[in-house]
């Protein structure tokens, strides 16, 4: 069985979806590896290494794309490359599926079995291989560490000589993979962290990486039976602006990091919240690539307001860190065809009936096979 990872088709992708390390888990388990040279030079890991770790270097993206039993990368392929594609070769990657119907009908076509490591289920059984998680938790710390280069404070409390230095004060809304990483970072660097999120159950979270949970009544909130949370209605989204704006007003640092899976971004962040906070502060939205969480987010920009707020949308954070990223999402990947490989048949052991390819297999023999994608 042959596994071939390319290079990224958005020339802006630091990260590999393989490393010299996976590869060599990869090639102990019985697969043939092969990679496109020069995979992992932005992850600082030079084709030497992957050709000690047991892969092969290709150069012809189209034979080794045409002979692949499994396809690796990071992003959604380009269309124009599904067809190059093996008839039931297993293609793994974000596909963002919600967004791209093209794409997803183009893989049935050409009778790719399509992974969508989004779609991967939030299950103890699949967390070695989930990539959103992965990823956003990199993300998490980058923003912070990115808020701490734009800031023209430092964070933590300094008492000196020349007076006391009082500690950077962050606002988190949301919690869920990034927003705790943000926390415990943010901590770590001396801040003083508040965080909000609208599942109850993170409240003890927050607590417990010794940051306070901004109190806000919504009624009636709770999250989907995957964890996500669910959308809210336009009252809650209001009373939540409101609880909220004199504690961004108050924060050197709002960090925004809440999505609705599948769906655009909520705005929880208005003009008038922007402008009622102080110059020099700064914003990092994640959810910039979703639509924003801040009114003024201008998505791979940083903006500075008239009242001196600086607006960060710099989106894939993650990719700023592409050794520990491509280290990550090698080992998603490795793990994933890890749990369904047969050492001794060497075949995939491929079942829709299995909960895991049932959450993340899109296309399949031809058709859409995802319930939430099929045609109805
Ligand atoms: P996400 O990226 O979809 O959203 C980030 C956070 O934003 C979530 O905590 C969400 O509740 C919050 N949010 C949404 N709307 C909001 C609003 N209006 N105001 C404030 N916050 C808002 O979430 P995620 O990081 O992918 O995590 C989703 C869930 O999955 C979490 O419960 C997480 O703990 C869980 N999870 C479970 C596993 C596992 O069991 N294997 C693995 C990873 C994540």
């Amino acid at each position: 069985m042959i596994v071939f990872s390319p290079h990224e088709h958005d020339a802006r992708e630091t990260r590999a979806a393989l490393t010299p390390d996976s590869a060599k888990k990869l090639v102990d388990l019985g697969f043939e590896v092969r990679i496109e040279t020069g995979l992992g030079l932005r992850s600082d890991h030079p084709d030497n290494q992957y050709v000690e770790a047991g892969a092969t270097l290709s150069t012809d993206r189209s034979e080794a794309l045409g002979a692949a039993d499994f396809v690796l990368r990071v992003n959604k392929p380009p269309l124009a490359e599904v067809s190059q594609l093996k008839k039931g070769a297993m293609h793994v990657s974000f596909l963002d599926p919600f967004n791209d119907s093209e794409l997803i009908k183009a893989l049935a076509a050409a009778e790719v079995t399509a992974v969508s490591l989004e779609m991967i289920p939030r299950t103890t059984l699949a967390q070695k291989m989930d990539a959103l998680s992965s990823q956003a938790n990199l993300a998490g710390y980058e923003a912070v560490i990115l808020a701490a280069s734009r800031m023209n404070r430092i964070l933590p409390m300094m008492m000196t000589p020349a007076g006391t230095l009082s500690p950077a004060r962050f606002f988190i809304i949301g919690v869920g993979v990034a927003g705790l990483q943000a926390i415990a970072t943010a901590k770590r660097l001396g801040a003083r962290v508040e965080a909000f999120d609208t599942r109850p159950v993170v409240e003890e979270q927050v607590r417990s990486l010794g940051a306070k949970f901004v109190k806000i009544d919504l009624g009636e909130t709770g999250q989907t039976d995957q964890g996500y949370a669910k959308e809210l209605t336009p009252e809650q989204l209001e009373l939540q602006r409101k609880g909220m704006a004199k504690v961004c007003a108050q924060s050197d640092v709002v960090i925004t990091t809440a999505k609705l899976f599948g769906r655009k971004a909520p705005v929880i962040v208005t003009r008038e919240m922007v402008a009622g906070m102080r110059y020099g502060s700064v914003i990092v939205d994640l959810a910039a690539e979703s639509g924003g969480n801040v009114d003024g987010t201008v998505a791979g920009e940083e903006a500075v307001t008239e009242n001196g707020v600086r607006i960060l949308g710099l989106t894939n954070l993650e990719g700023r860190v592409p050794t520990h990223a491509s280290q990550m999402l090698g080992a998603n990947m490795s793990n994933f065809l890890e749990h369904f490989w047969n050492a001794k048949e060497k075949t995939f052991d491929f079942s829709l009936d299995d909960e895991i390819l049932k959450g993340c297999v899109i296309t399949h023999g031809g058709k859409i096979v995802h319930e939430r994608f099929a045609p109805k």
